[in-house]
């Protein structure tokens, strides 16, 4: 796939911002290059895989098999997903030193100020893992206590930007809302309210101080338990060295610059 693909490029500014502009941008805030790939069986088809399970190897929870389908084909959906997906990838993730939580480039967070991909956890669960749970897509429904199943991607680490797929979870909506104000009762510290447990008490995620690893061997340690599920689990985990994209990078600055000259001379 070339640079120059969709997802790759930063559209919508002024001029046009490259590629490589927001991984320079992403690199210098002090995030790091990964990939993270389902596996191939012997058929070359990419290898199912139960988040719910990885979280807590507890069973998933019980969804409804009479819900519809959606109308998109998986195949239509995954191409488009995918393109934005290593897109997002290529730019690579801040990783913070408590959880391993993996920071995209606010471009590609579901808050950030611009930021053209809405809800990229949703894209990642998908392609990783739960892939014929989330294509049930299923209009709001509710159950016979009333509470709403349409699914959702729950963050066990309450912050809502992350992509590490062990900290992803698809369930009810009821369940996701239950995990708002988790850990705390009354303002002290209580238990986790849902089946598969938070990683920490409950924080909207977005305004809080959160530290960085700035090393290599900071990054290994903080995404060991990644690394452990990846070991049993029909996906790798790669760190890239960071200059990976240096040198095609460099061609598309290049490029644009003789694009841009000839502009001006017309
Ligand atoms: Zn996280
Ligand atoms: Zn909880």
């Amino acid at each position: 796939m070339s640079d120059d693909d969709a997802g790759e490029t930063a559209k919508g500014q002024r001029g046009r911002k490259l590629s490589g502009d927001l991984r320079r941008e992403q690199l210098d805030s002090g995030a790091f290059l990964f990939e993270i790939r389902l596996r191939l069986d012997e058929n070359g088809d990419e290898q199912e895989y139960d988040l719910t399970r990885a979280a807590e190897r507890l069973p998933p929870h019980q969804l409804d098999p009479a819900a519809p389908m959606p109308a998109q084909s998986s195949k239509e959906l995954r191409a488009e997903e995918l393109r934005e997906y290593l897109g997002m990838e290529r730019k690579g993730y801040r990783v913070t030193k408590d959880l391993g939580c993996l920071h995209p480039h606010s471009r590609f967070t579901a808050y950030g100020k611009g930021s053209i991909i809405r809800g990229h956890q949703r894209m990642t669960a998908y392609l990783w893992h739960k892939r014929s749970h989330m294509e049930h897509k299923a209009k709001a429904t509710r159950n016979a206590e009333g509470r709403p199943v349409d699914l959702q991607v729950s963050h066990l680490c309450h912050r809502p930007w992350c992509v590490n797929p062990l900290h992803l979870v698809v369930e009810e909506q009821f369940m996701n809302s239950l995990r708002n104000g988790c850990g705390v009762i009354n303002g002290r510290k209580g238990p986790c309210c849902a089946g598969v447990k938070c990683l920490r008490t409950y924080s909207d995620g977005l305004e809080e101080d959160v530290e960085y690893c700035s090393s290599e061997a900071e990054v290994r340690l903080a995404i060991d338990p990644l690394m452990n599920e990846a070991a049993r689990g029909p996906f790798s985990v790669s760190l890239l060295p960071k200059s990976l994209y240096a040198e095609r990078d460099l061609a598309a600055l290049k490029r644009k610059q003789r694009n841009d000259a000839k502009r001006l001379k017309i």
